[in-house]
């Protein structure tokens, strides 16, 4: 392979996510990574370095790279019919073989399964289907949606008008019209002091509560949220959390949209967050995990709910006028029952439990009493170290040190891959699922050594 040639062209014509576009372009950054080969948990780049893939892409392989029976499916439903759409009620045996099981193992009473591409365009079809569900109720109204200060939920335009975090906002002209925002569920910075987890809980419950009675109940179609925070910071919810959120939102008629993009299919060591944290959704987004990367697909799954005022309301309104030409696309039909198939075959999410807990104590243990460790926290296979300046009066870092960034470095030229999460100091890992304690003890170690040396860096100025 011709490394320079690939650097080249790759400099010269792809436009990437996320990058500082001038520094890419002069070459400040350095050369692209050239990821050529993925097994297990590692991944492999063009000069034969092989790293430990703490973040499992971005939180989506959970299966683990090389799955052969991934890559044979996907070649056989491609073989066979490598496409037709769904529209006017085709479809496949693979879809509709996903489609069951879905609806059977989502959380809250789903009915139906609605087929996108990304976790940005089921949001937008989420978002849609609260319009929708709510004019053929009669209520033109009850439109916005509430999203929480640090919640991502894409970067499309309203899905990313929904994230909570306004550089992803900024210089985009976001957030469009018709979404709220209320306080994020960071217990950490956000608690008052002497304010237990259940007193911020109930703080946040009825701050929601104050912005739907001054919006008007009448105009709040819905309340999307992570079960855990992801990208805001990995942060699982404080105690009593689901249950204070979900009584505002009976009281008002407000729907639940779950946004399980993460947290499906065993990410938090239960099937879904939602079932962790008892919570009924009326609308569930998945993507990720779903496929685990393997090719892209999401779902917006409909409750029964939601679905019923939909059928009822057809005769009046005719066909239901939404569809990609990918929706529901064959080929991410037979990926995804292959990789739902490994996860019950490998009792996947029992060992994310397992496996997880051990991750979460193992965390604790070594980074608890780290001095510029301000919080461990995490659950499942997801954990983030939120790092300070002193941990005693919990003052921030100087944002221009860019801790987390250098750790995160440090740690990859120790051949691990962990996150420097794009809001505030904070590292995330959320490996592949099939992780094992021995790998755990691996990348926690590179972790450790990674916020030493920078620890060490800091002191020496
Ligand atoms: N929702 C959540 C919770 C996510 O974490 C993400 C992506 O990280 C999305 C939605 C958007 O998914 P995608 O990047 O596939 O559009």
């Amino acid at each position: 392979m011709d490394i320079s040639k690939i650097s080249t062209l790759d400099r010269a014509s792809v436009l990437h996510p996320f990058t500082q576009l001038k520094e890419f372009a002069s070459g400040k950054m350095g050369d692209p990574t050239i990821v050529t080969g993925g097994k297990g948990v590692h991944i492999t780049d063009v000069t034969g370095q092989r790293l430990m893939d703490g973040f499992a892409g971005l939180y989506c392989v959970n299966i683990g790279y090389g799955r052969t029976e991934v890559a044979e499916a996907i070649a056989k439903q491609a073989h066979e019919l490598a496409y037709y759409h769904t529209y006017a009620a085709h479809t496949t045996e693979q879809l509709a073989t996903l489609s069951d099981r879905l609806v059977r193992m989502a959380p809250g009473k789903a009915s139906k399964v609605f087929y996108g591409m990304s976790g940005s365009d089921a949001n937008e079809t989420q978002a849609k289907l609260v319009w929708y569900y709510n004019n053929l109720r009669g209520l033109p109204k009850k439109k916005k949606i509430i999203s929480r200060e640090r919640g991502y939920h894409g970067c499309s335009v309203f899905s990313g008008s929904l994230t909570g975090m306004s550089f992803y906002h900024d210089h985009m002209d976001l957030p469009f019209g018709g979404v709220l925002y209320t306080g994020s569920p960071h217990y950490y910075w956000n608690a008052e002091v002497g304010e237990d987890e259940r007193a911020f809980s109930r703080r946040r419950a009825a701050e929601l509560n104050a912005l739907i009675e001054r919006e008007g109940p009448e105009t709040v179609g819905a309340f999307i949220a992570e079960p855990v925070l992801g990208t805001g910071g990995i942060t699982p919810p404080p105690a009593g959390y689901w249950e204070e959120i979900q009584a505002v939102l009976q009281r008002h008629d407000v729907l639940l949209i779950a946004d399980e993009v993460i947290c499906g299919f065993g990410r938090t060591g239960a099937a879904f967050g939602s079932s962790l944290y008892g919570m009924e959704p009326d609308l569930v987004t998945v993507a990720k995990g779903l496929t685990s990367g393997y090719i892209p697909l999401s779902g917006a799954i409909v409750s029964e709910k939601v679905f019923k005022v939909m059928e009822d309301g057809a005769d009046r309104v005719g066909s239901f006028s939404h569809g990609y030409t990918y929706s529901g696309h064959p080929i991410g039909a037979a990926a995804a029952n292959a990789v739902l198939d490994i996860c019950e075959r490998d009792n996947l999410t029992e060992h994310a439990r397992t496996v997880g807990a051990y991750m979460q104590q193992k965390m604790t243990d070594t980074f608890a009493q780290c001095d510029i460790v301000g919080e461990v926290r995490g659950v499942g296979m997801m954990s983030a170290l939120e790092f300070v300046a002193d941990r005693g009066k919990k003052t921030r870092l100087d944002p221009s040190l860019k801790v987390a960034a250098r750790i995160s470095a440090a740690a990859r030229k120790r051949g691990l891959i962990a996150r420097a999460m794009p809001h505030g100091d904070i590292l995330g890992f959320a490996p592949p699922l099939v992780m094992t304690t021995a790998e755990v003890d691996e990348m926690i170690s590179i972790a450790s050594a990674s916020v030493r040396q920078v620890m060490d860096e800091m002191a020496a100025g």
